[in-house]
C-alpha cells in the first residue's frame, strides 16, 4: 500500500515528483480550509504544510494514521506540535532554508524605506519631480541596525549590513548563550530591550511567534524608538502589537514601517495600517521567491520521504518522538 501524503495547499512540482519517485500517493486538498481538510485527513500518512492552514489538536483527532507533518517553512506556529507530540506524530521545520530570501527581503525594506522610494515613485508619477529637492532619503552606511532576535535570519542580516554599509550592529537576545554572543563580540553589542529601540536606525525583528514574544514590540517599546527609525517585521505579526504600531505611525512618531507579515493574514484592502502612506507592505512573501520556494518544498517532502523509508529526517522539531516504539527503527 502506497503511503498518503496530504498536500493542504499545492507545492512545487519538483517536490511532488520526489515524493511520487519515492511512491507516494498525493493527495490535493481544493482549499485549504479545515472544513476540506478535515475529511482528507483519514487514511494520510504525511502532510506537506505551508501556512494556510494550523493543524490542531481537533484536526489530529481526525489523523489515526499520521505519521509526520512536514513544514515548508521554519514557523511552527500553525501546527498544534505538543499536540502532535501525545500523538507519536513527527513534526518536522525547514530551519535555515529561507535565511538568505529573508535577509535579501529585508535589506530591500531598508533601502527602499530609507530612500523613501514609495513616496519619490508616487511624487514623480504626479509630475513633482522637484521633490528631489527636499532631500527626504538617508543612508544607511555608518547607521546603527538594532536586531530582535540574533539566531538564523537575524545574524545574517547583521553581517551582511556591517559588511555591506559599514552599520553598527546591536542585538537582543537573552537566548542566545555566551558563547555564541563571543563569536560575535568584533561587530556585535548586546544591550537591553530599551537601549536597542533608542539607538537603532533601522530595527528588524527575527524572533519566533509564542505566548511570550507576542506582542513583544507594544506602545512602551514604540515609545523609545527615535523619529528616524525604520521598523521591519518579517517574522510573525502578532509579534508588534498593530494598534500601537497604527498610532505611531499614524503620528509619525517613528519614519516608517516595513510590514511583511500581519496579525491576521490574509489581511483585508480596508485594515487601518493599509490607509498610512509611511508603511511598505508584502503579503507574507519574503520566503516566497521562485527559488526558494522550490528548496522549501522539495526539503520538507524529503523529510517525508526519509521517514518513510526509515531514516531519521532533519529538523524534526520534537525530539521526544523518538523514543516510542514506533520511531525506534529509524536510522541516522
Ligand atoms: P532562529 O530560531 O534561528 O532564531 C530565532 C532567535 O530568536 C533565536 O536566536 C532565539 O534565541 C531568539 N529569541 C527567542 N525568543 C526571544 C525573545 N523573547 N527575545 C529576543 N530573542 C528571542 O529563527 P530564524 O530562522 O532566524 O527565523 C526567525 C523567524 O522568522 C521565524 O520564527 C519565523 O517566524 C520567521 N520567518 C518568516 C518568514 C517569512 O516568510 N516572512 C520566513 C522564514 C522565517
Amino acid at each position: 500500500m502506497p503511503k498518503k501524503v496530504l498536500l493542504p495547499q499545492p507545492i512545487e512540482s519538483e517536490a511532488v515528483k520526489a515524493l511520487e519517485n519515492a511512491g507516494c500517493e498525493i493527495i490535493t486538498a481544493a482549499d485549504p480550509s479545515p472544513e476540506t481538510v478535515r475529511p482528507m485527513l483519514a487514511g494520510s500518512h504525511g502532510i506537506v504544510l505551508r501556512t494556510g492552514i494550523k493543524i490542531s489538536q481537533e484536526l489530529l483527532s481526525h489523523a489515526d494514521d499520521l505519521e509526520i507533518v512536514a513544514r515548508t517553512g521554519g514557523g511552527l506556529d500553525n501546527v498544534d506540535v505538543p499536540a502532535a507530540t501525545k500523538r507519536g506524530v513527527m513534526v518536522t521545520s525547514n530551519l535555515g532554508v529561507n535565511t538568505s530570501s529573508v535577509v535579501e527581503h529585508v535589506l530591500a525594506f531598508m533601502l527602499a524605506l530609507s530612500k523613501q522610494l514609495p513616496l519619490m515613485d508616487r511624487e514623480m508619477r504626479k509630475g513633482n519631480f522637484a521633490i528631489r529637492y527636499q532631500n527626504l532619503s538617508g543612508d544607511l552606511r555608518g547607521k546603527t541596525l538594532g536586531v530582535i532576535g540574533f539566531g538564523r535570519i537575524g545574524s545574517e542580516l547583521g553581517r551582511c549590513c556591517r559588511q555591506t554599509f559599514g552599520m553598527n550592529v546591536l542585538a537582543y537576545d537573552p537566548f542566545l548563550s555566551q558563547e555564541a554572543k563571543e563569536t560575535f563580540k568584533e561587530w556585535v553589542r548586546f544591550p537591553d530591550m530599551q537601549e536597542l529601540c533608542s539607538s537603532s536606525d533601522v530595527i528588524s525583528i527575527h524572533v519566533p511567534l509564542t505566548d511570550h514574544t507576542r506582542n513583544m514590540v507594544g506602545e512602551r517599546e514604540l515609545s523609545w524608538m527615535k523619529p528616524e527609525t525604520v521598523l521591519i517585521n518579517t517574522s510573525r505579526g502578532s509579534l508588534i502589537d498593530e494598534d500601537a504600531l497604527y498610532s505611531v505611525l499614524k503620528a509619525k512618531r517613528i519614519l516608517g514601517a516595513g510590514l511583511d507579515v500581519f496579525s491576521a493574514e490574509p489581511v483585508p484592502a480596508d485594515h487601518p495600517l493599509l490607509e498610512l502612506d509611511n508603511i511598505l507592505v508584502t503579503p507574507h512573501s519574503a520566503a516566497l521567491t521562485r527559488e526558494c520556494v522550490i528548496r522549501m518544498a522539495t526539503e520538507a517532502a524529503q523529510c517525508v520521504i526519509d521517514l518513510f523509508a526509515g531514516r531519521r529526517p532533519k529538523n524534526i522539531a520534537n525530539p521526544q518522538v523518538l523514543v516510542l516504539d514506533r520511531w525506534k527503527h529509524l536510522s541516522q
